[in-house]
């Protein structure tokens, strides 16, 4: 006889195993819930990014608990990051990292998150693991599976599913905006030239301003190397954006004979940054939106990780907080807006409107290159970067 397909019961799933949800998992770890943490696919797995791992990620995992830190100091995949240089017009700007700031491909540090979840948690892991239908009912949330025959059932689900969150769509019926979501590419290139691997490089071109291209450096002689632009402009100026690519390697005077011996290693792949430069609801009866999912990426650095792990904990804490108080609510959710809010609204807005300023007077970038001859000037720049 067939096995009949079943219900499983769970206090909260979690849907996203990447920086949000694992956070989340390990903030959950010492609360007593049954928690499940579910992702579409099998680890290590890669994801399109930068792979600049900012210090609050880290800062976080610290918060979260502190053996986490340590294991992370320990972690050998990565480059510390001791300065930035920024290029234009020929012309050079070194600033040095005041806090931490790493790079580490995001292939190794999902799975050193992941592992942490899978070695320090009691949470059930399901990964290969597909929702395509979040059904709201009187006590929580139903989820159905695309390649699963089961349901499941949450008091809480934590939506961290990434850019193109399933949870996000279909609970808050949220649409992509491109005026604030980023369209971008990235490939990973051996052999390029002149790199020091605490320093990250960054090359503005007076055609694409504000958006530029990076270079950072990773272990083993590589780099991730990758470009973006507002989608609004990239759909106005109808820019290939892979073609921008190249096209900005070989023009920039700079970047064409540090990239003269380099060699490309794997595709040129494009994915999405929803970024943080419009307020939406993060929550709602029996659900709460974590990370990308929530479109929380810093405006001017494309920065992402930290929020998405800041964000897990936050609704983690306001998970547990629910079941003390036994209300689920779409009130009692906002609590976890508020407490988010509270954290990044105002840098968020801030950079938001620094975005909005260097578009608009793309001169700008002209005058902070002279404003930092001043050694003041530049500390106060540095301050805001
Ligand atoms: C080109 C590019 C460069 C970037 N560079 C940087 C950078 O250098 N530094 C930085 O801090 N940020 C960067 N970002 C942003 C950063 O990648 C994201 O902000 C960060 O990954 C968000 O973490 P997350 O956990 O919310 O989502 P993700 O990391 O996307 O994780 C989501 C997880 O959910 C899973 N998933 C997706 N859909 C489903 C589904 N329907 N069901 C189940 N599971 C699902 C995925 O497999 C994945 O494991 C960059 C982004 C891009 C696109």
């Amino acid at each position: 006889m067939l096995a009949q397909p079943k219900t499983r019961q769970y206090d909260v799933i979690i849907t996203g195993a990447g920086p949000a949800g694992c956070a989340c998992a390990l903030a959950l770890k010492d609360s007593g819930l049954r928690v499940a943490l579910l992702d579409k696919a099998s680890f290590p797995r890669d994801k399109v990014c930068g792979d600049a791992i900012p210090g609050r990620a880290i800062k976080v995992l610290k918060q979260i608990d502190a053996r986490y830190e340590d294991a992370f100091e320990h972690f050998t995949q990565k480059c510390d990051t001791k300065s930035t240089s920024l290029h234009y017009k020929g012309r050079s700007l070194t600033f040095d990292w005041v806090g931490d700031a790493y790079t580490c491909t995001r292939m190794e540090f999902d799975n050193f998150l992941f592992s942490l979840v899978k070695e320090h948690t009691a949470t059930d892991i399901f990964t290969e693991t597909l929702p395509h239908s979040f059904i709201k009912n009187e006590d929580g949330i139903s989820i159905a599976f695309k390649n699963k025959p089961d349901t499941f059932h949450t008091k809480i689900l934590i939506g961290a599913d990434g850019a193109q969150s399933v949870a996000a769509k279909q609970l808050t019926n949220r649409t992509l905006d491109r005026n604030h979501h980023v369209g971008s590419v990235r490939a990973y290139f051996s052999n390029v030239s002149g790199m020091d691997s605490g320093k990250t490089e960054i090359y503005f071109s007076r055609k694409f301003l504000p958006s530029y291209l990076w270079v950072f450096p990773l272990p083993d002689n590589m780099c991730n190397v990758g470009f973006g632009m507002l989608s609004g402009e990239i759909a106005k100026r109808k820019i290939n954006i892979k073609q921008a690519f190249y096209e900005f390697i070989d023009q920039d005077p700079i970047l064409k004979d540090k990239f003269i011996d380099a060699k490309q290693v794997g595709d040129l792949e494009g994915f999405g940054l929803p970024l943080g430069s419009r307020t939406l609801p993060y929550s709602g009866a029996s659900f709460m939106l974590a990370g990308d999912a929530a479109s929380l990426i810093d405006p001017i650095s494309g920065d992402g990780i930290g929020n998405a792990m800041l964000s897990g904990k936050l609704a983690a804490g306001h998970a547990i907080k629910c079941f003390e108080k036994n209300n689920f609510t779409a009130t009692f959710m906002s609590g976890y807006d508020t407490a988010l809010l509270d954290k990044i609204g105002v840098e968020l807005k801030t950079r938001h409107k620094a975005q909005q300023t260097l578009s608009k007077m793309p001169w700008m970038l002209d005058a902070i290159f002279l404003a930092c001859r001043n050694k003041a000037i530049k500390r106060i720049v540095q301050k805001r970067l």
